[in-house]
């Protein structure tokens, strides 16, 4: 009878760029800006994945939001059956990492275009949404910004019958439904001025981000050592164009992410690995 081979540690993750990188993230001072290539491996998809292609479901768009009742309407049917999901999924190693290099003092500030609260759940400290939050609902009329968790109650009252299965979640938390059923979904105004439309407190496609917000962003990026880009393809100009503000002041870029970035061309560091692997070694390797 043989004995049982004692388990073997796994192999330590070391893909190309991962020395040049832990350099520059033990050097500290780093502003971590975050794409939803952090928040797959919580079971929320990509919208664009590794290859860059836009998935078959289209995002909402500010402008239907704001001017076409029946596609608010039909957001916030799917967002409802969208949501209990949202809410359970958790951060994973790569969201610990970041908050582990936070507390060990080697980040200037976390920034993140994801709207999914992962990286304070994970522990992380002021962190700025860029895009906003899903956990609270703004209203369009007063600006009464109250909890998702309130607003989920109130439709659960007003739709007690209605419960199609969700069969995806989309990254803004809405989801696959057959318009046939949407007609059955009751949706509630705001509760402090009696009447106004909600939103949730998220930055839409077609929307500008609030210029206060991304002037303290960039306040940040100047007083950086370096700029460190997190599972980002880099697609939309709110998140490329820290990476060209970074190559204007000569603040050194990496990047981690899965598959080519927009930005490749103008980044000092590339690690093309899984974030929830790269992460959790980067942080090892500089102590955190
Ligand atoms: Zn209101």
């Amino acid at each position: 009878m043989t004995a049982a081979l004692p388990a073997l540690d796994p192999e330590p993750i070391a893909p190309a760029g991962l020395d040049e990188l832990t350099d520059l993230v033990a050097d500290g001072d780093v502003l971590v800006l975050s794409g939803a290539g952090l928040s797959t491996d919580s079971g929320i998809p990509d919208y664009r994945g590794a290859t860059g292609s836009l998935r078959r479901h289209t995002p909402m768009t500010w402008q239907t939001f704001r001017r076409d009742p029946r596609g608010r309407h039909r957001y916030w049917a799917r967002s409802y059956v969208g949501w209990p999901q949202m809410a359970a999924a958790r951060p994973n190693a790569g969201h610990s990492a970041v908050a582990r290099l936070q507390r060990a003092g080697l980040l200037g500030g976390v920034v993140t275009q994801n709207v999914d609260g992962l990286h304070q759940a994970a522990g992380a400290r002021d962190v700025v949404e860029l895009h906003g939050g899903l956990d609270r609902t703004v209203c369009l009329a007063c600006g009464d910004v109250a909890p998702r968790a309130e607003l989920h109650r109130r439709l659960r009252a007003a739709n007690p019958h209605f419960g199609p299965r969700a069969g995806e979640v989309n990254p803004d938390g809405d989801a696959e439904l057959p318009d046939d059923v949407l007609d059955g979904f009751v949706m509630v105004d705001c509760g402090a001025c009696d009447g106004g439309p909600l939103k949730p407190d998220v930055v839409f496609f077609g929307e500008t981000v609030p210029r206060d917000r991304v002037g303290g962003c960039f306040r940040m990026l100047e007083d950086a050592g370096s700029l460190l880009v997190l599972g980002s393809s880099l697609t939309v100009m709110s998140g490329y164009r820290f990476v060209l503000r970074a190559a204007e002041l000569g603040i050194p870029v990496g990047v981690v992410n899965l598959g080519p970035t927009r930005g490749d061309a103008k980044v000092d560091v590339r690690v093309d690995a899984p974030l929830g692997a790269v992460l959790p070694e980067l942080a090892r390797r500089c102590g955190a």
